[in-house]
Protein backbone atom coordinates (compact mmCIF):
# COMPACT_ATOMS: atom_id res chain seq x y z
CA UNK A 1 0.00 0.00 0.00
CA UNK A 2 0.90 3.61 -0.99
CA UNK A 3 -0.58 6.49 -0.05
CA UNK A 4 -0.33 9.81 -0.70
CA UNK A 5 -2.02 12.39 1.83
CA UNK A 6 -3.26 15.67 0.77
CA UNK A 7 -4.94 17.32 3.06
CA UNK A 8 -5.49 20.94 5.14
CA UNK A 9 -3.77 22.01 8.20
CA UNK A 10 -5.53 20.65 11.14
CA UNK A 11 -7.59 17.70 9.03
CA UNK A 12 -5.91 15.11 10.60
CA UNK A 13 -3.41 13.64 8.21
CA UNK A 14 -1.10 13.01 11.42
CA UNK A 15 -3.20 10.55 13.52
CA UNK A 16 -4.97 9.09 10.79
CA UNK A 17 -1.45 8.56 8.70
CA UNK A 18 -0.32 6.45 11.56
CA UNK A 19 -3.33 4.22 11.62
CA UNK A 20 -2.81 3.90 7.80
CA UNK A 21 0.84 3.03 8.35
CA UNK A 22 0.00 0.74 11.22
CA UNK A 23 -2.56 -1.15 9.20
CA UNK A 24 -0.83 -2.19 6.49
CA UNK A 25 2.71 -2.07 8.38
CA UNK A 26 4.35 0.12 6.32
CA UNK A 27 6.36 3.89 7.40
CA UNK A 28 4.67 6.97 8.08
CA UNK A 29 6.68 9.59 6.03
CA UNK A 30 5.76 13.34 7.58
CA UNK A 31 7.25 15.64 6.19
CA UNK A 32 6.74 18.09 8.87
CA UNK A 33 7.62 16.03 11.33
CA UNK A 34 11.00 15.24 9.83
CA UNK A 35 11.76 18.95 9.50
CA UNK A 36 10.52 19.91 12.93
CA UNK A 37 13.26 17.11 14.18
CA UNK A 38 15.47 18.49 11.96
CA UNK A 39 15.31 21.91 13.63
CA UNK A 40 15.28 20.38 17.37
CA UNK A 41 18.35 18.61 16.70
CA UNK A 42 20.04 21.81 14.98
CA UNK A 43 21.46 19.67 11.92
CA UNK A 44 22.51 21.83 8.65
CA UNK A 45 19.35 20.99 6.76
CA UNK A 46 17.50 22.37 10.40
CA UNK A 47 19.06 25.47 10.95
CA UNK A 48 17.99 26.04 7.23
CA UNK A 49 14.60 25.40 7.06
CA UNK A 50 13.47 26.68 10.91
CA UNK A 51 12.68 30.29 9.21
CA UNK A 52 10.19 28.94 6.67
CA UNK A 53 8.45 26.79 9.39
CA UNK A 54 8.05 29.47 12.05
CA UNK A 55 6.03 31.80 9.70
CA UNK A 56 4.03 29.15 7.85
CA UNK A 57 6.35 29.08 4.42
CA UNK A 58 6.86 26.14 2.16
CA UNK A 59 10.38 24.58 2.60
CA UNK A 60 12.23 24.79 -0.58
CA UNK A 61 11.53 22.13 -2.92
CA UNK A 62 14.61 20.80 -3.26
CA UNK A 63 15.00 20.23 0.38
CA UNK A 64 12.20 18.35 1.17
CA UNK A 65 12.22 16.32 -1.73
CA UNK A 66 15.42 14.96 -1.12
CA UNK A 67 14.49 14.42 2.06
CA UNK A 68 11.43 12.67 0.84
CA UNK A 69 13.38 10.45 -1.87
CA UNK A 70 15.86 9.16 1.06
CA UNK A 71 12.75 7.94 3.35
CA UNK A 72 11.64 6.44 -0.08
CA UNK A 73 14.76 4.51 -0.50
CA UNK A 74 14.75 3.08 2.85
CA UNK A 75 11.25 2.22 2.37
CA UNK A 76 11.90 0.32 -0.90
CA UNK A 77 14.08 -2.15 1.15
CA UNK A 78 11.61 -2.63 3.57
CA UNK A 79 7.78 -3.62 2.74
CA UNK A 80 8.02 -0.82 -0.79
CA UNK A 81 5.00 0.35 1.15
CA UNK A 82 4.51 4.17 2.51
CA UNK A 83 2.10 6.50 3.94
CA UNK A 84 3.40 9.97 2.75
CA UNK A 85 1.91 12.77 5.13
CA UNK A 86 2.60 16.54 4.00
CA UNK A 87 4.20 15.65 0.52
CA UNK A 88 3.37 17.08 -2.77
CA UNK A 89 2.45 20.73 -1.59
CA UNK A 90 3.34 21.72 -4.56
CA UNK A 91 2.75 21.41 -8.19
CA UNK A 92 6.24 20.73 -9.07
CA UNK A 93 6.80 18.48 -6.07
CA UNK A 94 3.79 16.56 -7.26
CA UNK A 95 5.75 16.23 -11.00
CA UNK A 96 9.11 15.38 -8.93
CA UNK A 97 7.64 12.97 -6.75
CA UNK A 98 5.74 11.06 -9.59
CA UNK A 99 9.24 10.36 -11.34
CA UNK A 100 10.76 9.40 -8.19
CA UNK A 101 8.10 7.08 -7.44
CA UNK A 102 8.40 5.78 -11.11
CA UNK A 103 12.52 5.84 -11.23
CA UNK A 104 11.89 3.52 -8.07
CA UNK A 105 8.91 1.61 -8.96
CA UNK A 106 6.52 3.19 -6.07
CA UNK A 107 4.13 5.34 -7.62
CA UNK A 108 1.16 5.96 -5.32
CA UNK A 109 -2.23 3.63 -5.18
CA UNK A 110 -3.87 6.17 -3.42
CA UNK A 111 -4.41 9.61 -2.85
CA UNK A 112 -6.00 10.50 -0.09
CA UNK A 113 -7.73 13.80 0.69
CA UNK A 114 -9.13 14.47 4.15
CA UNK A 115 -11.89 17.39 3.88
CA UNK A 116 -12.44 19.28 6.41
CA UNK A 117 -14.26 22.81 6.28
CA UNK A 118 -12.28 26.37 7.21
CA UNK A 119 -14.17 27.13 10.42
CA UNK A 120 -13.34 23.66 12.05
CA UNK A 121 -9.60 23.44 10.51
CA UNK A 122 -9.29 27.23 12.26
CA UNK A 123 -10.86 25.47 15.54
CA UNK A 124 -8.62 22.77 15.61
CA UNK A 125 -5.33 24.40 15.19
CA UNK A 126 -6.44 27.20 17.57
CA UNK A 127 -7.39 24.69 20.31
CA UNK A 128 -3.90 22.81 19.31
CA UNK A 129 -2.02 25.69 19.92
CA UNK A 130 -3.52 25.77 23.64
CA UNK A 131 -1.81 22.83 24.87
CA UNK A 132 0.95 22.37 22.08
CA UNK A 133 4.05 24.58 21.68
CA UNK A 134 4.41 24.39 17.81
CA UNK A 135 6.23 27.54 16.59
CA UNK A 136 4.00 27.56 13.91
CA UNK A 137 0.32 27.56 15.53
CA UNK A 138 0.01 31.56 16.08
CA UNK A 139 -3.07 32.89 14.70
CA UNK A 140 -1.22 34.54 11.81
CA UNK A 141 0.84 31.99 10.35
CA UNK A 142 -2.21 29.48 10.79
CA UNK A 143 -4.10 31.35 7.99
CA UNK A 144 -0.82 31.24 6.29
CA UNK A 145 -0.58 28.25 5.94
CA UNK A 146 -4.27 27.10 5.24
CA UNK A 147 -4.12 30.02 2.79
CA UNK A 148 -1.52 28.26 1.35
CA UNK A 149 -3.28 24.84 1.24
CA UNK A 150 -6.09 26.50 -0.49
CA UNK A 151 -4.09 28.16 -3.28
CA UNK A 152 -0.83 25.77 -3.88
CA UNK A 153 -1.80 22.38 -2.44
CA UNK A 154 -5.61 21.71 -2.79
CA UNK A 155 -5.73 22.23 -6.50
CA UNK A 156 -3.29 19.10 -7.19
CA UNK A 157 -5.92 17.09 -6.21
CA UNK A 158 -7.80 17.31 -9.49
CA UNK A 159 -4.52 15.76 -10.95
CA UNK A 160 -5.26 12.37 -8.94
CA UNK A 161 -8.57 12.44 -9.38
CA UNK A 162 -7.43 12.63 -13.05
CA UNK A 163 -5.57 9.79 -12.31
CA UNK A 164 -8.03 7.35 -10.93
CA UNK A 165 -6.51 7.41 -7.49
CA UNK A 166 -7.81 9.87 -5.60
CA UNK A 167 -9.89 8.88 -2.18
CA UNK A 168 -11.75 11.43 -0.64
CA UNK A 169 -13.38 11.39 3.20
CA UNK A 170 -15.38 13.60 4.99
CA UNK A 171 -12.65 13.82 8.11
CA UNK A 172 -14.86 16.34 10.12
CA UNK A 173 -16.40 13.61 11.88
CA UNK A 174 -15.14 11.45 15.45
CA UNK A 175 -11.67 10.22 14.55
CA UNK A 176 -12.40 6.90 15.05
CA UNK A 177 -15.21 7.11 12.37
CA UNK A 178 -13.06 8.51 10.00
CA UNK A 179 -10.44 6.03 10.45
CA UNK A 180 -13.22 3.36 9.92
CA UNK A 181 -13.87 5.07 6.26
CA UNK A 182 -10.29 5.54 5.31
CA UNK A 183 -9.13 2.02 5.72
CA UNK A 184 -12.41 0.18 4.20
CA UNK A 185 -11.50 2.80 1.03
CA UNK A 186 -8.16 1.99 1.27
CA UNK A 187 -8.29 -2.11 1.55
CA UNK A 188 -10.92 -1.94 -1.53
CA UNK A 189 -7.95 -0.11 -3.53
CA UNK A 190 -5.38 -2.20 -2.29
CA UNK A 191 -7.15 -5.47 -3.84
CA UNK A 192 -8.10 -3.78 -6.94
CA UNK A 193 -4.04 -2.86 -7.43
CA UNK A 194 -3.02 -6.29 -6.29
CA UNK A 195 -4.54 -6.95 -10.29
CA UNK A 196 -3.20 -3.82 -11.84
CA UNK A 197 0.70 -4.56 -12.79
CA UNK A 198 3.10 -1.92 -11.50
CA UNK A 199 3.89 -0.83 -15.67
CA UNK A 200 0.08 -0.95 -16.47
CA UNK A 201 -0.21 2.62 -13.77
CA UNK A 202 2.88 4.23 -15.29
CA UNK A 203 2.11 5.53 -18.35
CA UNK A 204 0.66 8.57 -17.18
CA UNK A 205 1.54 11.63 -19.71
CA UNK A 206 2.71 14.40 -17.47
CA UNK A 207 1.95 17.07 -20.23
CA UNK A 208 -1.68 16.95 -18.92
CA UNK A 209 0.27 18.24 -15.56
CA UNK A 210 2.25 21.08 -17.06
CA UNK A 211 -1.06 22.47 -18.92
CA UNK A 212 -3.61 21.96 -15.86
CA UNK A 213 -1.35 24.02 -13.76
CA UNK A 214 1.49 25.64 -15.43
CA UNK A 215 4.68 24.55 -15.63
CA UNK A 216 6.52 27.54 -13.20
CA UNK A 217 4.82 25.61 -9.75
P1 LIG B 1 0.45 21.23 8.76
O1 LIG B 1 -0.01 20.45 7.58
O2 LIG B 1 -0.42 21.10 9.95
O3 LIG B 1 0.76 22.67 8.43
P2 LIG B 1 3.01 19.82 8.74
O4 LIG B 1 3.61 19.23 9.95
O5 LIG B 1 2.62 18.89 7.62
O6 LIG B 1 1.78 20.63 9.29
O7 LIG B 1 3.97 20.93 8.12
C1 LIG B 1 4.51 21.95 8.91
C2 LIG B 1 5.41 22.85 8.08
O8 LIG B 1 6.49 22.08 7.50
C3 LIG B 1 4.77 23.54 6.88
O9 LIG B 1 4.09 24.72 7.25
C4 LIG B 1 6.00 23.82 6.00
O10 LIG B 1 6.74 24.92 6.49
C5 LIG B 1 6.86 22.58 6.22
N1 LIG B 1 6.58 21.53 5.21
C6 LIG B 1 6.08 20.29 5.45
N2 LIG B 1 5.97 19.59 4.31
C7 LIG B 1 6.40 20.40 3.31
C8 LIG B 1 6.51 20.27 1.90
N3 LIG B 1 6.14 19.15 1.26
N4 LIG B 1 7.01 21.31 1.19
C9 LIG B 1 7.38 22.43 1.80
N5 LIG B 1 7.29 22.63 3.11
C10 LIG B 1 6.80 21.64 3.88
Amino acid sequence: MRVLMIAAPGAGKGTQGERIAEHFAVPHIATGDLLRDHVARQTELGREVKQYLDSGDLVPDDVVLDMVREAMEAAKQDSGGYVLDGLPRTMKQARRLYETAVELEMTATAALHLEVGEDELLRRLLARADHEQRSDDSEDVIRRRLTLYREVTEPILDWYDERGILVSVAADRPVDDVTREVLGALDVLASAADQIPEGGRRSVDLTGLHAAFGAAR
